[in-house]
């Protein structure tokens, strides 16, 4: 693929007419790499788009069951915001977005190449979007996407099937043989299904239903992508030589891709230095309150722990007038004045834009917190669900409150790793269990959980259905 420096949109419509041919189907193996002209522009837009929905089925598949209703719905849902949309009736837009579809898998795969664990995420995701737009895929289209890809499989004639009836009526699980589909496929392509006993074999042969088809595909995707990713992985050392590139693609993989919050009007007014303290106990996400609490007791924070926090109170509405007095306010209990002056109001100052080379800089995402710049002994920033010893993180949420069931759940799902999710149970159980919003689902930035905490204050989303010990309630909210 090279890389062009300036957009070609304007070849959209022969884009698009030409790719017919090119994408027959709209689920595709990735087995070609693009060789066309991009842009950077639209490097970096593709490369968000299927961000969007990596990231959209990985917080399906956390808060439900892959194939249930609620999950497919989620995921319908999800999908239909990005471009990756398509049908058997192909339009030109659609064409369209089938190459988004391919070029966006391959920047993807330079991104995520670099280490196992952004190649176990990467890969798990891709198997989770592929194994529902199988699924959701027409008889004819599923059929079309095995011919396409020489995948020779098709249903076993009548006659084959009402011969071996009986014993395939006791591979299935549920419905009758003589409604189902069956295809006779070698059994070293169905071994997961061979494992968990779930097809009828003969003569080096499995039966598989149709439904259990896409447990073959997914074997033959999962081993043709962890292939490509350990390919790409070797063939990395040379993109080095490209500095439009790396950078670029090093950052994807922290991207967050919510709300800007540098500049956002806070919803909850001017917020003053004296209020800080209140706000932290009612509406700071644990990180923030862990850095408040820090701050009050030691009258200082280490460089890490000034820049994350203090980017978060610039993000809620704190004007650099009051930052200056808050953090001095603070400081002054252990150094005077002029030392404070001289040694921390540069880097306040900076953060809002008025020193240095005057950038406005942006409060830090979940994901940069999580990812990057790990705590060293005697730091006090990072995330508490990611950084904190199990044991710290147990006492500072039962001081918070949450009782036995939701300290268990809270812990469990950190432990999984899913470490924003764990944040956002916290915060719905210290909410009084009113569930988050759908379209939120998980918190991936501080100033979201403030904003969100500060509606709930407020009274905007006072009385909701909530969850508590799996039953549900209705309850007006009342914070302290
Ligand atoms: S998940 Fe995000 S908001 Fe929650 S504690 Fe961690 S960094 Fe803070």
């Amino acid at each position: 693929m090279d890389i062009g420096s300036r957009p070609r949109l304007k070849s959209r419509n022969k884009i698009k007419f030409e790719g017919a041919e090119q994408y027959p189907h709209v689920l595709q193996f990735y087995s070609c790499p693009p060789i066309e002209t991009i842009s950077l522009q639209e490097f970096e837009e593709f490369a968000v788009e299927r961000l969007k929905v990596l990231k959209a089925c990985e917080s399906a598949g956390i808060k439900h069951i892959r194939g249930t209703e609620a999950y497919t719905e989620l995921m319908i849902k999800e999908i239909r915001k990005t471009k990756f949309k398509g049908k058997e009736n192909v339009t030109q837009e659609d064409i369209y977005c089938r190459r988004i579809d391919h070029i966006s898998h391959f920047i993807l795969r330079l991104a995520y190449c670099r280490s196992e664990e952004l190649r176990r995420w990467f890969l798990q995701q891709e198997l989770d979007l592929f194994r529902f737009r199988f699924q959701n895929e027409s008889i004819h289209g599923s059929e079309e996407f095995l011919k396409l890809n020489n995948l020779d499989y098709s249903p076993i004639p009548r006659e084959e099937k009402e011969k071996i009836s009986g014993e395939l009526a006791h591979s299935i699980c549920s419905g009758q043989v003589s409604t189902l589909d069956f295809f006779k496929v070698y059994f070293t392509d169905a071994l997961d299904l061979v494992k968990s006993r779930k097809v009828f074999l003969k003569d080096g042969y499995a039966y598989v239903v149709r439904e259990d088809l896409i447990s073959i595909l997914l074997s033959v995707y999962r081993a043709k992508l962890s292939r490509a990713l350990s390919q790409t992985a070797r063939a990395l050392p040379h993109l080095e030589e490209d500095d439009r590139l790396l950078p670029m693609l090093c950052g994807l993989s922290k991207r967050y891709l919510g709300q800007d919050y540098t500049n956002k009007k806070p919803a909850a007014g001017q917020i003053t230095a004296d209020m800080i303290d209140t706000l932290s106990k009612k509406s700071f996400p644990l990180c923030m309150q862990h850095l408040h609490q820090t701050l009050k007791r030691e009258h200082h924070l280490k460089h890490g722990g000034r820049m994350q926090y203090g980017l978060f109170l610039k993000g809620i509405g704190v004007s650099l007038e009051e930052a200056m007095k808050f953090w001095k306010s603070e400081f002054m209990k252990l150094i005077d004045g002029d030392k404070f002056d001289k040694q921390y109001s540069y880097n306040i100052r900076h953060n809002y834009g008025k020193e240095g080379k005057r950038a406005d800089y942006t409060p830090y995402s979940c994901m940069k917190i999580i990812m990057s710049n790990a705590p060293g002994p005697g730091d006090t920033h990072g995330c508490p669900f990611r950084h904190f010893d199990p044991e710290l993180l147990k006492q500072k949420l039962k001081s918070n409150g949450l009782g036995k069931d939701a300290l268990e759940e809270v812990i469990a799902t950190t432990k999984k790793g899913h470490y924003q999710v764990a944040c956002s149970k916290y915060f719905e159980y210290i909410h009084g269990g009113i569930a988050l919003d759908s379209d939120i689902q998980t918190f991936q930035h501080p100033n979201q959980y403030f904003e969100e905490s500060q509606k709930r204050v407020s009274g905007e989303k006072g009385k909701k259905l909530f969850r508590s010990n799996n039953t549900l309630h209705c309850c007006n909210i009342s914070l302290v």
